[in-house]
């Protein structure tokens, strides 16, 4: 770091005052997690390296850092250039902050995944900021990696590619690693962090492993993500896991991959912002349920150092919003919810559901075999993500629209089909689905983010006629 000492101002020797915001990148503190250690009966010592203390809040600075000054070096970044990246928005600012300093334009891809406060944050450090839709595939000319690679073209930019740039891993190979070696003495036995582009796992672990082969190192990962054996979807936490393996993905590095939910990342971040003081994000909160797994089987003496990579702030409007949550069906608001409607169903059956592409005539058949009236419209295969439904199909509409057009039976659903049901989370009041069903003849109910069945009024008739029968009865 170069504080005043090093300076080549002599004004400031002597000084505590940092060259530049850059030189505040990295050396962030560890902290013991007591209160979640006491909670989930951890009797090893749980910490945090708590990322959120980089100038830019996330773990992302360093390797932003790293791989402009690769850059310059490698002679890819002239003065005045432009820096396009595909980032979940972390990146982004560690470059935007870099990019200021050296005097770069900054554009930046998204999915429609993020949350909005990212785009407004990188928006505020002067980035342009293009948002592109989630629910293309990959090689979409809409999905955000096909606009970013165009975009590199047009405005002959530097694309970092933190996804395979090999300074992402190194930066945290030369901070990350050394100073969590340094602060616990070289004690850690066991280092958990999440996994995105894989950068910080690997290239921590390279570190740790080398100084001792013995230290423990896992990758927390949502359950869906092909680290953890998943597709890639259906998960809602953000900058974690993958649909692919990037290049930093170093499995002889990591000793174990755990899995966890959509459910318990968001819920373990709410109990660590509320327990603890610490306001984290979604993935950090993953990262946090994976190391309590491994803090419970580890010995007393154990150290546990979890990787937190950045602050609740970015997630307000969802992990920190209890409508949020409750829509989402991550959150019980009472014990007369909309869940107790679905047990008296009996077990519930997988979604009934068709494709865009199936043809009315098949929806019709789904419909009629069933016995049922509406049906959910969604892209992809089951399990779905609340993003993924793209609309509905109703027997009433489409008897009008086949009455009208016969030829309208041999069409895709997708040409005649309308809105999406309305949600109600699983946990949510059974009033608020009365309410709802006023409007709209059914309503699709979510569970851990995820459409879990449909709900019409013909089940809250009968749930209601058990109930009376029980009470009569
Ligand atoms: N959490 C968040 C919020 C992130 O943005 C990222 C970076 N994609 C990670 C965790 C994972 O870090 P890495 O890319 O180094 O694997």
């Amino acid at each position: 770091m170069a504080w005043g000492d090093d300076a080549t101002d002599s004004r400031l020797h002597g000084t505590q005052i940092a060259e530049s915001v850059i030189d505040l990148i990295g050396n962030t503190p560890l902290v013991r997690l007591k209160r979640i250690s006491e909670i989930h009966g951890i009797r090893s010592v749980l910490a945090m390296k708590m990322e959120t203390t980089n100038p830019g809040g996330s773990a992302k600075d360093r390797p932003a850092l790293e791989m402009i000054l690769a850059a310059e070096r490698d002679g890819l970044l002239q003065p005045g250039g432009t820096i396009v990246e595909p980032t979940s928005g972390n990146t982004g600012v560690g470059l935007a902050i870099v990019a200021a300093q050296r005097g770069y334009k900054c554009v930046f891809v998204m999915t429609d995944k993020v949350a909005p406060e990212k785009v407004q944050f990188l928006r505020a450090y002067g980035a342009e900021v293009v948002v592109c839709p989630v629910a293309v595939p990959p090689d979409d000319p809409q999905s955000y990696y096909k606009v970013a690679e165009r975009l590199t073209h047009e405005l002959q930019a530097f694309r970092p590619n933190q996804y395979a740039n090999p300074n992402n891993p190194a930066a945290h190979y030369a901070s990350t690693g050394p100073e969590i070696w340094r602060q616990t003495g070289g004690r850690i036995t066991h280092f958990v962090a999440g996994a995105g582009t894989c950068g910080t796992i690997t290239g921590t672990a390279r570190y740790l492993k080398e100084q001792n082969p013995n230290v423990q190192v896992i990758a927390a990962d949502p359950d869906a993500s092909v680290f953890s054996g998943g597709s890639g979807r259906p998960y809602l936490v953000e900058g974690v896991g993958e649909d692919f393996f990037p290049a930093a993905w170093t499995p002889d590095l990591y000793d174990g991959v755990i899995p966890i939910t959509d459910e318990r990342s968001f819920l373990t971040a709410r109990q660590v912002s509320k327990e603890e003081g610490i306001l984290i994000g979604g993935s950090g909160g993953m990262a946090v349920a994976a190391a309590i797994d491994v803090a419970k089987q580890a010995g007393p003496d154990d150290i546990i150092v979890v990787l937190n990579p950045d602050s609740g702030r970015g997630y307000l409007s969802k992990v920190f919003n209890d409508d949020w949550m409750a829509n989402f069906g991550f959150l019980r608001e009472c014990d007369e919810c909309v869940a107790a409607v679905l047990d008296a169903r009996g077990s519930t059956p997988a979604l009934l559901y068709v494709n865009p592409s199936h043809t009315v005539r098949e929806a019709i058949e789904v419909m009629r075999a069933n016995g049922i009236s509406q049906l959910p419209v969604c892209k992809n295969t089951p399990p779905f993500a609340a993003a993924e439904v793209a609309g509905s199909v109703d027997e009433l509409e489409l008897m009008e629209a086949v009455y009208r057009d016969p030829s309208v039976m041999g069409m895709p659903v997708e040409h005649v089909m309308g809105a999406k049901l309305p949600t109600i989370g699983v946990g949510q009041k059974m009033s608020l689905a009365v309410d709802m069903l006023d409007s709209s003849p059914a309503l699709l109910v979510l569970s851990g983010g995820r459409p879990l069945s449909v709900l019409t009024r013909t089940d809250l008739l009968s749930y209601f006629e058990v109930i009376a029968g029980a009470e009569h009865g």
